[in-house]
């Protein structure tokens, strides 16, 4: 054998896959015992949002519509007084990760059991992470309690995505795929999933960028996604991650955008220290995955830089020094001076 022992854990989840499974949803709160339904829905699922309330009839207690980016805790919190008011039983998260995140904090205040359905590929839906955002400031735990037991994948939610969301949340969830790949703490299964999810949203995107309302394609993102979602549940994320949350925290860049502009510059600066990852990446980008990647992360009218995204190339280095100085693992060790030359790549 290798001599390294590996662990491999499971979040006990039960997953909804396919064309209209948001249907289901009603009865899968019956499932629950779930009489009072806490509906969170982000202003774009508004009409299924809509659809949900009318099959739920009387056993919605009460909808929040306004979950916001990076789940600040004022917003939970006045979510949190509904909730008591409506004296709600399970909470549904109809939306992005930031439905899906706000969801979460709800559930983890309360203990109330949730659905989640998400509208993005971003794929917080499977993972036991909550970040939230007090007074600009962001912190992150980690706890299986946080991740929901129920999720709803339904491609037709992901037929009104823009192209930009689209090219970028699939690139997000690219991400959590490469940093899974040449995690430490990678196993067979992480392999599998990570390999699976590269192969599948590699192959889709192109043609769902192509044709927007095909189906086929948008299933495949979409379970890709769950995958990916998967990998970062079950490895430690390294550099990519880090940065994104450096950045998006420093600066309040929007989630998606940020993460597919860093990937080609990550996995530039780490591939050459990264065999297993960078050959499977070479087998399934059939090519270079830096430019068949960047490529893709640069094929969009929306912002593909960090100066198009508006940070001040001054802050830079700062944000390097910051990320150096946390515990993560990375395969090539990140130092100051080649992390904020990457980061002046990005700019
Ligand atoms: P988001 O939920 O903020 O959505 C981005 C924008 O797209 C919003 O305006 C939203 O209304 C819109 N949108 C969502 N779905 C749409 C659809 N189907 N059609 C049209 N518009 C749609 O963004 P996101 O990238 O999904 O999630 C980002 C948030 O999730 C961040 O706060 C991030 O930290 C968090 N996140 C957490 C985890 C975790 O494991 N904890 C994982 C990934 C992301």
């Amino acid at each position: 054998g290798s001599g390294r022992i590996t662990v491999h854990e499971t979040l006990p989840c039960r997953v909804l896959l396919g064309a209209g499974a948001r249907h289901s949803v009603p009865e899968e709160t019956e499932r629950l015992g779930s009489g009072r339904v806490l509906l969170v829905a982000s202003g774009s699922a508004r009409a299924a949002a809509d659809d949900l309330v009318r099959a739920l009839g009387p056993r919605l207690a009460v909808r929040f519509d306004r979950p916001a980016v990076h789940t600040p805790v004022a917003v939970t919190e006045e979510a949190l007084k509904l909730l008591r008011a409506a004296d709600a039983d399970s909470v549904v998260a109809l939306g992005g990760g930031s439905a899906i995140g706000l969801g979460k904090a709800l559930s983890v205040r309360t203990g109330l059991p949730q659905i989640a359905v998400p509208t993005t590929y971003a794929g917080s839906e499977v993972t036991p992470v909550l970040g939230e955002t007090k007074d600009g400031v962001k912190t992150t735990r980690r706890d299986p309690v946080i991740a929901p037991g129920t999720v709803v994948y339904d491609p037709e939610l992901t037929l009104g995505m823009p192209a930009g969301l689209t090219l970028t949340s699939a690139l997000n969830a690219l991400a959590h795929a490469v940093e899974a790949l040449w995690a430490p703490n990678a196993t067979a299964a992480s392999d599998a999933l990570a390999t699976e999810a590269a192969d599948g949203i590699l192959a889709a995107l192109p043609e769902v960028l192509a044709r927007p309302g095909d189906l086929a394609g948008r299933e495949r993102l979409q379970q890709c996604a769950w995958l990916a979602g998967l990998c970062l549940a079950q490895t430690r994320m390294g550099l990519h991650h880090q940065l994104a949350h450096a950045l998006g925290g420093t600066f309040d860049l929007p989630h998606a955008e940020l993460h597919a502009l860093l990937l080609p510059h990550v996995l530039a600066f780490n591939l050459p220290a990264a065999p297993k990852a960078a050959a499977r990446l070479e087998r399934i980008t059939g090519g270079d995955p830096v430019t068949v990647i960047g490529g893709l992360a640069c094929s969009h009218t929306g912002p593909t830089t960090l100066k198009a995204l508006g940070v001040p190339r001054e802050g830079l280095r700062a944000v390097a020094e910051r990320v150096v100085a946390q515990p993560y693992p990375n395969p090539r060790t990140p130092e100051v001076e080649a992390v904020a030359r990457l980061l002046d790549g990005a700019w």
